[in-house]
């Protein structure tokens, strides 16, 4: 039993199904689209179809069930009793079939995410590495001039210099939102060329086994009006109060307000529409929540994006985004990239 699963066996009343593909990668390494973990006080069962049986066998620590491609409904056909279940990832139809094959289901929320929400010291390295990664590719990224080339072409060349920096896969597809598109703050890169004199925003990132980084930054592709530029010096301040704000204790919503405070005193007052940050992991969205609608508080070990951001419907967007591990007295930030106004041209 490793260190995990024995940290949820003391989280758990009942056995708990564990169908969340991510969350079966956290507790026992496997990765695969289709399989099932039943975790116990004195045991932990696998249950795979044939396509994943050979790597299942392969992991330490755990009795492997080979199942027809209906993973859940072997599992209503062979097991009896109460079953705790995790609602956020189990379909309704699924919930039916564990039901209907006589299980007494139990609904739960969070338990591995809760786990997830804490790095040890090998999941923090990681992430640094990709941090480490995602610092050069903004590095090279500034190199080429933006004018003139499409939204897309800057996206392609993000995928090649992760490539080329060591990432292994992107954490997303990355966006590239300049001028007007980078108001809507999950645009896609388009064909929009883009034009000098105006702001890019790029949030873009790698994953290292597994594990993501997400950065945002926005540059100038020359000269700038005074509001852009003010505006800029209002996202960067509100992320710097954020910054040295956050430590173990504060809530969710509380870190989120340390930021939204000063954009909401500024001339852009209810410009920053979506939370202040999210966990980030092996999932690019997890727990903890720092937003107004936040039910955490931070702990040690929390790695967040901390990234306000301010839109201005059909003129333009600025997010500066950098990802930090929570400490007992502050955070360290694990994003290298300067985040002063960068002209690229
Ligand atoms: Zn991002
Ligand atoms: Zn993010």
């Amino acid at each position: 039993m490793n260190d995990r699963i024995a940290r949820l066996v003391e989280r758990i009343d009942d056995p708990l199904l564990v169908t969340n593909p991510t969350n079966v990668v956290y507790l026992v390494g496997f990765e695969s689209s289709n399989a099932a973990l039943l975790v116990e006080r004195d045991r932990v069962r696998l249950f795979t179809d044939f396509r994943y049986i050979e790597a299942a066998r392969a992991i330490d620590g755990v009795d492997v069930v080979q199942t027809r491609r209906d993973v859940i409904g072997e599992i209503a056909d062979t097991l009896s009793g109460r079953i705790a279940f995790e609602a956020a990832t189990l379909t309704y139809a699924l919930y039916e079939v564990l039901r209907d094959g006589g299980i007494e289901t139990v609904p739960t929320k969070g338990v591995v995410e809760g786990l997830r929400a804490v790095k040890d010291e090998q999941e923090l390295d990681t992430i640094r590495r990709a941090c480490a990664i995602t610092d050069s590719v903004f590095e090279r990224l500034t190199e080429v001039p933006f004018v003139g080339r499409t939204e897309r072409d800057v996206s392609w060349d993000l995928t090649q210099l992760f490539h080329e920096e060591g990432g292994q896969g992107l954490a997303f597809e990355s966006i590239v939102g300049a001028g007007p598109t980078g108001a809507r703050p999950h645009a896609r890169a388009g064909d929009r060329r883009i034009e000098a004199g105006e702001l890019v925003v790029i949030d873009a990132g790698t994953t290292i086994d597994g594990y993501a980084s997400d950065y945002t930054r926005t540059f100038a592709t020359g000269p700038l009006g005074d509001e852009a530029k003010e505006a800029y010096e209002t996202v960067l301040l509100a992320q710097q109060a954020a910054l040295d704000g956050i430590r173990a204790g504060i809530t969710g919503v509380d870190a989120d307000l340390l930021a939204r405070r000063v954009i909401d005193e500024s001339p852009f007052a209810g410009t920053l529409g979506h939370g202040l940050g999210h966990g980030l992991g092996l999932d690019i969205h997890e727990a903890p929540r720092l937003s107004t609608e936040s039910n955490d508080t931070l702990v040690p070990g929390n790695v967040v994006t901390v990234e306000p951001g301010i839109y201005l419907e059909g003129r333009f967007g600025i997010r500066i985004e950098d990802d930090v591990v929570v400490t007992e007295d502050g955070v360290e930030n694990f994003t290298g990239f300067r985040k002063d106004l960068i002209e690229v041209g």
